[in-house]
């Protein structure tokens, strides 16, 4: 089985990537090298939608599947890979925690700000302490009357810095191991949070990525992304989803690095020749090629495939029978780029 990419999805791709091309390419360079936040992309990307690429309509959302937010993630990437990431954790970290896990009224609360790029999302489980063992983490969470008071910090958080809505994994039972870890959403404004060291990274440096402190952080009961106790389950479901676009992100990456090699080989010349005439070269440039093909394009039955391959292509092909999901994605994209382009959101 190949999947094959509808008209609505091509098209969205196509205005992702001219967006990219004119709103992103031209700035990534000089952005990476000023190593801040460029907020005032941040309106550009939200009249896109994409800040709300999976969240339903109802929550101001664009509504996609999972496909074709991927190959936005993708478009946007291959522009700036920086914002490739912004996009990536904020709809499939904090946002998809909420989507995923959220009650009705955390939804209805937050959604809505978040899928409209009001509030950047940040997702903060990583601790000086836990990064890969992430069941390790020490952050406290405490009840103190019908509140949860926070304690402890968190390291490497994307947006952690510039968001206005953080999902928090912390404990909530030092006895239970990873079934003591509770997930909670936390304004920004919420007393005893606060941003700590920005992080000056060797790339991807217009990337926010912080440390967020929580001192006696006292939030309300119903911050508590329930069940107490399940924060840990629902960290690595949210996870899971998040390698995908963080697969897309490598992907967009690597075709721009192709086109720039592609570029450059084309133009350099040696021993007589461009480089792109020499075999070598041509074999690396194939190298690059293969790498950074979505592997979506090559995608064989699931009974033929290797055991450790079966569940993303199973994943994909459930992506693709979703009639509901597809069919909002082809409402709101119309049958022509021009339409997409001539509305403010992909679901408007
Ligand atoms: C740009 C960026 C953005 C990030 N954004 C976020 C975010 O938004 N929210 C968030 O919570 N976190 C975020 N992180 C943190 C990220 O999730 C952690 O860096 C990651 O979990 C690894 O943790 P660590 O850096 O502490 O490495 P460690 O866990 O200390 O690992 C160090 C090395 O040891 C290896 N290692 C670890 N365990 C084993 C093992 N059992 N066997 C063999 N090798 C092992 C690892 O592969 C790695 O090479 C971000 C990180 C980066 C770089």
């Amino acid at each position: 089985m190949r999947i094959e990419l509808d008209e609505a999805q091509r098209s969205i791709q196509q205005t992702v990537r001219e967006f990219a091309a004119a709103e992103l390419r031209p700035q990534a360079s000089a952005w990476d090298r000023a190593g801040t936040f460029p907020h005032a992309i941040v309106p550009k990307l939200a009249a896109l939608g994409l800040f709300g690429l999976t969240v339903p309509q109802e929550w101001d959302g664009a509504g996609l599947d999972l496909l074709t937010a991927v190959l936005a993630i993708e478009a946007i990437a291959w522009g700036d890979a920086s914002i490739g990431l912004t996009i990536a954790s904020h709809n499939s970290l904090c946002t998809g925690h909420i989507l995923q896990f959220g009650s009705p009224a955390q939804k209805r609360k937050y959604l809505p700000r978040l899928a409209s790029g009001s509030a950047l999302g940040a997702w903060c489980l990583t601790e000086p302490g836990a990064g890969s063992d992430a069941a390790a983490i020490q952050t406290r969470a405490i009840r103190r009357g019908t509140d949860w008071v926070l304690n402890g910090s968190k390291v490497f958080v994307t947006q952690g810095s510039v968001a206005g809505v953080y999902v928090v994994m912390a404990r909530t039972n030092p006895q239970s191991g990873h079934r003591g870890i509770s997930a909670f959403i936390v304004d920004r404004d919420a007393p005893g949070r606060r941003a700590g060291k920005k992080e000056d990274k060797l790339g991807v440096r217009a990337s926010d990525t912080a440390e967020v402190i929580f001192e006696d952080c006292t939030i309300t009961a119903d911050s508590l992304i329930a069940p107490e106790g399940e924060g840990f389950h629902q960290a690595l479901s949210v996870l899971e989803r998040g390698r995908i676009g963080i697969g897309a992100l490598a992907v967009g990456i690597g075709r721009a690095a192709l086109e720039d090699s592609i570029r450059y080989a084309s133009q350099r010349k040696a021993f007589g020749k461009s480089l792109t005439e020499h075999q070598a070269i041509q074999f690396m440039l194939a190298d690059i090629r293969s790498a950074a093909k979505p592997r979506w394009q090559s995608c064989t039955p699931p009974k033929r495939r290797p055991a450790r391959l079966r569940r993303p292509c199973r994943f994909m092909a459930a992506m693709d029978s979703s009639r509901s999901i597809r069919s909002n994605a082809t409402t709101a994209t119309s049958s022509s780029r021009r339409s997409v382009r001539a509305r403010p959101r992909f679901n408007a």
